[in-house]
């Protein structure tokens, strides 16, 4: 049973609403904290512009640290990835015609879960859905107002009808192009930002992974990536031009291109078929500092982006909802707002470690196109390095395994 709220429960079909935190975005942030926060009898509502299918039907994520298998168990929301979920004891780099394994458990302890971002999606929204909590999906013209007065309050439009929602807290999970972070007026916010000068080519396919484990390859024609949703759904990337758009890679061609990009022997046993999803992502590091601003936080990709290569994305969203809900929850039991007060310290401290390992493994696994020959070899020296010292093996593992929180 959560506890009652000081203030009046939040209700729906109402003009006005009130809640402890209203969280904007759906996203694994905002669904995550909205469980956190139920867990610890935090009354709270989540605005989401889009519809919840809209929401599931986004192919992003898919590898989760153990952390983040921890809190979805803490909220209730793990059973599924329990026993649906692979676990990965390391991971392959391929290089020079090659592959060289990463033990991450025999270097850490510890082991990746492969779990689509789709899935963690669903089983938190389930898991809100059975709590009876409020989500509004299709909410329109979400705008978080007065977040630096003692009474934040977020205003939002549904079926045409305005309608507000008054609380203590905002929680902004509202994804890189969210109105959170844009409603910070400077010079209140500072931000760090480099786009990469290529994309990620990614699509999906109901056949056998190629390899039992990831396999990242550095290629002279560029970087490739063989990853997997189950034992017959695989997401394959291939390195592509910014400006590459989707028509021009029939499946074909992309296969074709991957095969170039792997060893003989990937190359040889790939199972090719018809994509069911093909998109072209831009890579990006960038963070936006401090993540609270009075009354409102910053969580996930609102906050921060990184490369998917070191696979954080899913993963630092899901950290920060857990240093925000402790924070929370200690406003609210203890009567301190020491952990709100630390919050952005906090995650910024893990987030600037992610972003650096992510820069680094697109650094070491990129074509570049101002790097020229030297760079390339400096690559290979590195791969070379990494694969044969214990010490360099062990720092990649510990990162990519995620360093505690
Ligand atoms: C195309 C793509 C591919 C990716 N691939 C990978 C990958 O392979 N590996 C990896 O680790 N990471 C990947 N990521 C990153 C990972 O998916 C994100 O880090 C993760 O989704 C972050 O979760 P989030 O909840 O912070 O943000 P999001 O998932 O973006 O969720 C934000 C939510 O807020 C909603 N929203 C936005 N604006 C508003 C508004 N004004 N009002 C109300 N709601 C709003 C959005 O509709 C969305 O539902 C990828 C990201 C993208 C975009």
């Amino acid at each position: 049973m959560r506890e009652p709220d000081a203030r009046e429960p939040a209700t729906t079909g109402e003009q006005v609403l009130r809640t402890k935190v209203a969280i904007i975005g759906a996203g694994p942030a905002g669904l995550l904290l909205g469980q956190l926060l139920r867990t610890y009898g935090i009354d709270n509502i989540i605005l989401e512009r889009h519809t919840a299918d809209y929401v599931l039907g986004r192919i992003r994520a898919g590898l989760l640290e153990e952390g983040t298998v921890g809190l979805l168990d803490e909220v209730g929301a793990g059973a599924r990835a329990h026993h649906e979920g692979l676990v990965h004891d390391g991971i392959e780099l391929a290089f020079g015609g090659n592959r060289h394994r990463i033990d991450m458990k025999s270097s850490t302890g510890k082991t990746v879960m492969i779990y689509g971002q789709t899935e963690v999606t669903l089983d938190l929204m389930n898991a809100r859905k059975a709590a009876g909590f409020t989500t509004v999906y299709e909410a329109d013209d979400v705008t978080p107002l007065d977040f630096e007065t003692e009474q934040p309050r977020v205003t939002y439009v549904k079926d045409g009808t305005t309608h507000e929602i008054a609380c203590d807290f905002i929680a902004g999970c509202d994804g890189f192009h969210g109105i959170s972070r844009a409603s910070v007026r400077l010079p209140a916010i500072d931000t760090f930002e480099r786009v990469y000068p290529f994309g990620w080519l990614g699509i999906l396919s109901e056949t056998p992974p190629v390899s039992n484990e990831l396999i990242y390859s550095n290629h002279a024609r560029g970087f490739a990536l063989c990853t997997m949703r189950s034992m017959h759904r695989s997401r394959y990337y291939v390195q592509c031009p910014l400006d590459d758009h989707i028509d021009q890679w029939p499946d074909d061609r992309f296969w074709d291109e991957l095969k170039r990009r792997l060893d003989q022997k990937a190359a040889d046993s790939l199972v090719t078929g018809p994509s069911i999803e093909k998109s072209i992502a831009p890579l990006r590091s960038f963070v936006a500092e401090p993540m609270r601003f009075g009354r409102m936080f910053l969580a996930g990709d609102a906050a921060h982006i990184v490369p998917p290569t070191g696979a954080k994305g899913l993963n630092l969203a899901a950290s920060d909802a857990h240093y925000l809900a402790c924070a929370l929850r200690e406003y609210y039991d203890e009567k301190s707002s020491a952990g709100i007060d630390d919050y952005s310290r906090k995650a910024l401290a893990r987030v600037w470690k992610a972003v650096r390992f992510s820069w680094w493994m697109t650094s070491m696994l990129h074509k570049f196109p101002d790097t020229g020959t030297i760079g390339a070899r400096i690559q290979l020296a590195e791969l070379d390095y990494v694969t044969s010292s214990k010490a360099a093996m062990t720092s990649l593992a510990e990162n990519y395994v995620g360093l505690p929180f």
